[in-house]
Protein backbone atom coordinates (compact mmCIF):
# COMPACT_ATOMS: atom_id res chain seq x y z
CA UNK A 1 0.00 0.00 0.00
CA UNK A 2 1.37 3.49 -0.70
CA UNK A 3 1.59 6.04 1.47
CA UNK A 4 -1.15 8.39 -0.16
CA UNK A 5 -4.11 5.73 0.16
CA UNK A 6 -2.44 4.72 3.57
CA UNK A 7 -2.95 8.24 5.20
CA UNK A 8 -6.56 8.45 3.34
CA UNK A 9 -9.86 8.05 5.85
CA UNK A 10 -13.02 7.45 4.11
CA UNK A 11 -16.00 6.95 6.79
CA UNK A 12 -15.75 3.38 5.54
CA UNK A 13 -12.22 2.94 6.63
CA UNK A 14 -12.68 5.29 9.81
CA UNK A 15 -15.52 3.04 10.62
CA UNK A 16 -14.02 -0.11 10.54
CA UNK A 17 -10.61 1.10 12.01
CA UNK A 18 -12.71 2.57 14.95
CA UNK A 19 -14.83 -1.13 15.12
CA UNK A 20 -11.49 -2.95 15.64
CA UNK A 21 -10.22 -0.53 18.08
CA UNK A 22 -13.40 -0.44 20.37
CA UNK A 23 -13.54 -4.35 20.22
CA UNK A 24 -9.93 -4.88 21.38
CA UNK A 25 -11.36 -2.74 24.70
CA UNK A 26 -14.13 -4.99 24.59
CA UNK A 27 -16.74 -2.11 24.18
CA UNK A 28 -20.08 -4.06 23.76
CA UNK A 29 -21.83 -2.42 20.60
CA UNK A 30 -18.75 -1.04 18.92
CA UNK A 31 -19.86 -0.59 15.66
CA UNK A 32 -23.28 0.71 16.44
CA UNK A 33 -21.46 3.42 18.74
CA UNK A 34 -18.82 4.29 15.68
CA UNK A 35 -21.48 4.98 13.82
CA UNK A 36 -23.04 6.83 16.52
CA UNK A 37 -19.92 9.02 17.13
CA UNK A 38 -18.98 9.67 13.70
CA UNK A 39 -22.73 10.35 12.69
CA UNK A 40 -22.90 13.34 14.76
CA UNK A 41 -19.03 14.75 13.61
CA UNK A 42 -20.20 14.60 10.40
CA UNK A 43 -23.92 15.95 11.27
CA UNK A 44 -26.08 13.07 9.62
CA UNK A 45 -27.81 9.93 10.55
CA UNK A 46 -26.23 6.78 11.01
CA UNK A 47 -27.93 5.10 8.27
CA UNK A 48 -26.65 7.85 6.28
CA UNK A 49 -22.94 6.98 6.95
CA UNK A 50 -23.61 4.03 4.28
CA UNK A 51 -24.37 6.35 1.33
CA UNK A 52 -21.20 7.74 0.32
CA UNK A 53 -18.56 5.21 2.34
CA UNK A 54 -15.75 6.44 0.13
CA UNK A 55 -16.26 10.37 1.20
CA UNK A 56 -13.00 11.63 3.05
CA UNK A 57 -12.82 12.80 6.33
CA UNK A 58 -11.01 16.13 7.02
CA UNK A 59 -8.31 16.08 9.16
CA UNK A 60 -9.99 17.93 12.10
CA UNK A 61 -13.07 15.48 11.24
CA UNK A 62 -10.27 12.64 11.73
CA UNK A 63 -8.74 13.79 14.83
CA UNK A 64 -12.05 14.38 16.59
CA UNK A 65 -13.03 10.67 16.16
CA UNK A 66 -9.96 9.28 16.94
CA UNK A 67 -10.38 11.55 20.34
CA UNK A 68 -14.37 10.37 20.81
CA UNK A 69 -13.36 6.61 20.23
CA UNK A 70 -10.31 7.20 22.48
CA UNK A 71 -12.97 8.09 24.98
CA UNK A 72 -15.54 5.59 24.39
CA UNK A 73 -13.01 2.98 24.73
CA UNK A 74 -12.02 4.19 28.33
CA UNK A 75 -15.87 3.67 28.84
CA UNK A 76 -16.82 6.78 28.90
CA UNK A 77 -20.76 7.51 28.33
CA UNK A 78 -21.30 8.44 24.14
CA UNK A 79 -23.67 11.50 25.80
CA UNK A 80 -21.17 13.05 27.20
CA UNK A 81 -18.26 12.37 24.86
CA UNK A 82 -20.95 14.49 22.48
CA UNK A 83 -22.14 16.62 25.36
CA UNK A 84 -25.57 16.11 24.24
CA UNK A 85 -28.84 13.74 25.04
CA UNK A 86 -32.34 13.45 23.63
CA UNK A 87 -35.36 14.09 26.09
CA UNK A 88 -38.87 14.26 25.45
CA UNK A 89 -37.86 15.62 21.36
CA UNK A 90 -35.56 17.86 22.89
CA UNK A 91 -31.86 17.78 22.55
CA UNK A 92 -30.17 18.90 26.06
CA UNK A 93 -26.63 19.62 26.87
CA UNK A 94 -25.21 16.82 29.78
CA UNK A 95 -21.67 16.99 31.32
CA UNK A 96 -20.48 14.72 33.65
CA UNK A 97 -21.73 17.06 36.69
CA UNK A 98 -25.55 15.54 35.70
CA UNK A 99 -27.09 12.68 34.96
CA UNK A 100 -27.75 11.56 31.46
CA UNK A 101 -31.51 11.69 30.70
CA UNK A 102 -33.36 8.29 30.75
CA UNK A 103 -35.82 7.16 28.24
CA UNK A 104 -37.60 5.78 31.45
CA UNK A 105 -37.69 9.16 33.17
CA UNK A 106 -40.36 10.51 30.51
CA UNK A 107 -43.27 8.93 32.09
CA UNK A 108 -42.75 11.00 35.01
CA UNK A 109 -43.29 14.28 32.10
CA UNK A 110 -45.59 12.08 30.67
CA UNK A 111 -48.05 11.63 33.85
CA UNK A 112 -47.85 15.03 34.79
CA UNK A 113 -48.86 16.24 31.63
CA UNK A 114 -52.04 13.88 31.47
CA UNK A 115 -52.43 14.98 35.42
CA UNK A 116 -52.74 18.60 34.47
CA UNK A 117 -54.54 18.25 30.74
CA UNK A 118 -57.44 15.47 31.73
CA UNK A 119 -57.76 15.27 34.85
CA UNK A 120 -57.56 18.49 36.99
CA UNK A 121 -61.22 19.93 36.72
CA UNK A 122 -61.29 22.39 36.02
CA UNK A 123 -57.32 22.43 35.06
CA UNK A 124 -55.63 25.56 36.99
CA UNK A 125 -54.74 28.41 34.69
CA UNK A 126 -51.32 28.75 35.71
CA UNK A 127 -50.29 25.74 36.94
CA UNK A 128 -47.28 25.61 39.59
CA UNK A 129 -45.32 22.27 39.47
CA UNK A 130 -41.82 21.83 41.48
CA UNK A 131 -39.26 19.60 39.95
CA UNK A 132 -36.56 18.08 43.34
CA UNK A 133 -32.94 17.09 42.28
CA UNK A 134 -33.41 18.81 38.05
CA UNK A 135 -29.79 17.77 37.35
CA UNK A 136 -29.84 18.66 33.55
CA UNK A 137 -33.12 20.28 33.75
CA UNK A 138 -34.91 17.64 31.55
CA UNK A 139 -37.80 17.33 33.02
CA UNK A 140 -38.31 20.71 34.20
CA UNK A 141 -37.66 22.14 31.03
CA UNK A 142 -40.26 19.79 28.86
CA UNK A 143 -42.53 20.78 31.96
CA UNK A 144 -42.55 24.03 30.47
CA UNK A 145 -42.90 23.39 27.05
CA UNK A 146 -45.76 21.15 27.05
CA UNK A 147 -47.39 22.65 29.80
CA UNK A 148 -48.46 26.16 28.57
CA UNK A 149 -48.61 29.01 31.22
CA UNK A 150 -47.11 26.80 34.16
CA UNK A 151 -44.95 27.85 36.18
CA UNK A 152 -41.66 25.85 37.33
CA UNK A 153 -39.11 25.91 40.52
CA UNK A 154 -36.32 23.53 40.20
CA UNK A 155 -34.32 22.54 43.14
CA UNK A 156 -30.65 20.98 43.05
CA UNK A 157 -27.65 20.80 45.68
CA UNK A 158 -25.23 21.14 42.78
CA UNK A 159 -24.35 24.72 41.35
CA UNK A 160 -22.86 22.93 38.62
CA UNK A 161 -25.84 21.09 37.67
CA UNK A 162 -28.59 24.15 38.26
CA UNK A 163 -25.67 26.05 35.60
CA UNK A 164 -26.26 23.33 33.00
CA UNK A 165 -30.21 23.58 33.66
CA UNK A 166 -30.40 27.25 33.19
CA UNK A 167 -28.18 26.71 29.92
CA UNK A 168 -31.15 23.90 28.91
CA UNK A 169 -33.95 26.44 29.92
CA UNK A 170 -32.78 29.17 27.64
CA UNK A 171 -31.58 26.42 25.29
CA UNK A 172 -35.22 25.60 24.46
CA UNK A 173 -36.69 29.49 25.26
CA UNK A 174 -38.22 28.66 29.24
CA UNK A 175 -36.05 30.01 31.51
CA UNK A 176 -38.82 32.57 31.71
CA UNK A 177 -41.33 30.47 33.68
CA UNK A 178 -38.46 28.21 35.48
CA UNK A 179 -36.82 29.37 39.09
CA UNK A 180 -33.87 27.39 39.84
CA UNK A 181 -33.02 26.94 43.20
CA UNK A 182 -29.81 25.70 44.29
CA UNK A 183 -30.54 23.60 47.71
CA UNK A 184 -30.78 19.79 49.38
CA UNK A 185 -34.33 18.34 48.24
CA UNK A 186 -37.05 20.94 49.20
CA UNK A 187 -34.85 23.31 51.65
CA UNK A 188 -34.59 25.97 48.86
CA UNK A 189 -38.01 25.93 48.77
CA UNK A 190 -38.32 27.70 52.35
CA UNK A 191 -39.60 31.52 52.37
CA UNK A 192 -41.02 31.64 48.82
CA UNK A 193 -44.50 31.73 49.43
CA UNK A 194 -45.29 28.25 47.88
CA UNK A 195 -46.86 26.46 50.63
CA UNK A 196 -50.51 24.93 50.13
CA UNK A 197 -50.23 26.20 46.30
CA UNK A 198 -48.32 22.97 44.40
CA UNK A 199 -50.26 21.39 41.90
CA UNK A 200 -47.60 18.80 41.57
CA UNK A 201 -44.41 17.94 42.79
CA UNK A 202 -42.46 15.50 41.05
CA UNK A 203 -38.90 14.63 40.79
CA UNK A 204 -36.05 11.95 39.82
CA UNK A 205 -34.00 11.76 43.29
CA UNK A 206 -30.87 9.55 44.17
CA UNK A 207 -31.97 5.96 44.35
CA UNK A 208 -29.47 3.84 43.95
CA UNK A 209 -28.54 1.40 47.08
CA UNK A 210 -25.24 0.99 48.70
CA UNK A 211 -25.14 -2.94 47.51
CA UNK A 212 -26.61 -1.41 43.92
CA UNK A 213 -23.92 0.84 43.51
CA UNK A 214 -21.12 -1.45 43.77
CA UNK A 215 -22.83 -3.11 40.67
CA UNK A 216 -23.44 -0.02 38.27
CA UNK A 217 -21.73 -0.82 34.98
CA UNK A 218 -18.61 1.31 34.37
CA UNK A 219 -20.26 4.04 32.40
CA UNK A 220 -22.34 4.69 35.04
CA UNK A 221 -20.08 3.99 38.13
CA UNK A 222 -17.04 5.48 36.76
CA UNK A 223 -18.28 8.62 35.45
CA UNK A 224 -21.80 9.74 36.10
CA UNK A 225 -22.23 12.06 39.28
CA UNK A 226 -22.16 9.65 42.16
CA UNK A 227 -24.42 12.78 44.26
CA UNK A 228 -27.42 11.76 41.51
CA UNK A 229 -27.11 8.41 42.14
CA UNK A 230 -26.61 7.50 45.74
CA UNK A 231 -29.70 7.41 47.61
CA UNK A 232 -28.06 5.95 50.90
CA UNK A 233 -27.77 2.43 52.16
CA UNK A 234 -30.92 0.70 50.87
CA UNK A 235 -31.49 3.84 48.05
CA UNK A 236 -34.81 5.06 49.74
CA UNK A 237 -32.94 8.00 52.07
CA UNK A 238 -34.57 10.57 49.18
CA UNK A 239 -38.08 9.29 49.46
CA UNK A 240 -37.70 9.81 53.71
CA UNK A 241 -36.98 13.10 52.92
CA UNK A 242 -39.25 14.18 50.28
CA UNK A 243 -42.48 12.38 50.77
CA UNK A 244 -43.36 14.14 54.33
CA UNK A 245 -41.90 17.27 53.39
CA UNK A 246 -43.93 17.19 49.98
CA UNK A 247 -47.30 17.72 52.16
CA UNK A 248 -46.40 21.14 53.15
CA UNK A 249 -46.24 22.62 49.55
CA UNK A 250 -49.17 20.16 47.94
CA UNK A 251 -52.21 21.81 47.54
CA UNK A 252 -55.37 19.53 48.45
CA UNK A 253 -55.67 17.69 45.41
CA UNK A 254 -52.19 18.57 44.25
CA UNK A 255 -50.43 15.21 43.14
CA UNK A 256 -46.26 13.73 43.83
CA UNK A 257 -44.57 11.37 41.14
CA UNK A 258 -41.57 10.12 41.90
CA UNK A 259 -39.32 8.03 39.49
CA UNK A 260 -38.39 4.91 41.90
CA UNK A 261 -35.56 2.11 41.26
CA UNK A 262 -36.07 -1.61 40.45
CA UNK A 263 -37.61 -3.40 43.45
CA UNK A 264 -38.23 -0.37 45.33
CA UNK A 265 -42.09 0.16 44.97
CA UNK A 266 -43.20 -1.36 48.00
CA UNK A 267 -40.82 0.24 50.48
CA UNK A 268 -42.11 3.35 48.79
CA UNK A 269 -45.41 2.60 49.38
CA UNK A 270 -44.73 2.16 52.75
CA UNK A 271 -43.32 5.43 53.26
CA UNK A 272 -46.09 6.99 51.61
CA UNK A 273 -48.81 4.92 54.00
CA UNK A 274 -47.38 6.85 57.29
CA UNK A 275 -48.64 9.66 56.14
CA UNK A 276 -52.37 9.64 55.95
CA UNK A 277 -52.63 12.89 54.05
CA UNK A 278 -51.79 11.24 51.07
CA UNK A 279 -54.78 9.31 49.23
CA UNK A 280 -54.53 6.12 47.07
CA UNK A 281 -50.86 5.34 45.80
CA UNK A 282 -50.22 4.40 42.01
CA UNK A 283 -47.60 2.43 40.16
CA UNK A 284 -46.73 2.48 36.45
CA UNK A 285 -44.53 0.43 34.89
CA UNK A 286 -42.06 1.22 32.06
CA UNK A 287 -41.55 -0.16 28.93
CA UNK A 288 -39.34 -2.88 30.05
CA UNK A 289 -42.08 -3.89 32.74
CA UNK A 290 -40.34 -2.29 35.99
CA UNK A 291 -42.15 -0.64 38.50
CA UNK A 292 -41.09 2.81 37.95
CA UNK A 293 -42.74 5.36 38.59
CA UNK A 294 -45.42 6.25 42.02
CA UNK A 295 -48.17 8.58 41.85
CA UNK A 296 -50.05 9.67 44.78
CA UNK A 297 -52.71 12.25 45.27
CA UNK A 298 -52.86 15.08 48.11
CA UNK A 299 -56.76 14.31 49.39
N1 LIG B 1 -31.72 5.28 36.57
C1 LIG B 1 -30.41 5.47 37.11
C2 LIG B 1 -29.62 4.18 36.92
O1 LIG B 1 -29.68 3.65 35.85
C3 LIG B 1 -30.49 5.88 38.54
C4 LIG B 1 -31.02 7.26 38.60
C5 LIG B 1 -31.30 7.72 39.97
O2 LIG B 1 -30.71 7.30 40.97
N2 LIG B 1 -32.24 8.56 40.03
O3 LIG B 1 -28.89 3.71 37.75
Amino acid sequence: MGQVEKDIWTIFKSLSWAETYLKRFKIPEAKIDAEYLLSHILKCKRQELYLNPDTQLTNQEINTFKGFIQKRSKREPLQYIIGEEEFRGLVFKVTRDVLIPRPETELLVEEAVSLISNLQTPAPKQPTIIDLCTGSGCIAVSIAKEIEECRVYATDISEKALAIAKENAKRHSVENRISFLQGSFLEPLKGKGLEGKIDIMLSNPPYVSKKDMKKLQPEIKEYEPPLALYGGEDGLDSYRTIIPEALTYLKNGGYLILEIGYGQAEGVKELFGKNLAYGEIEIIKDLSGIERVVKAKRE
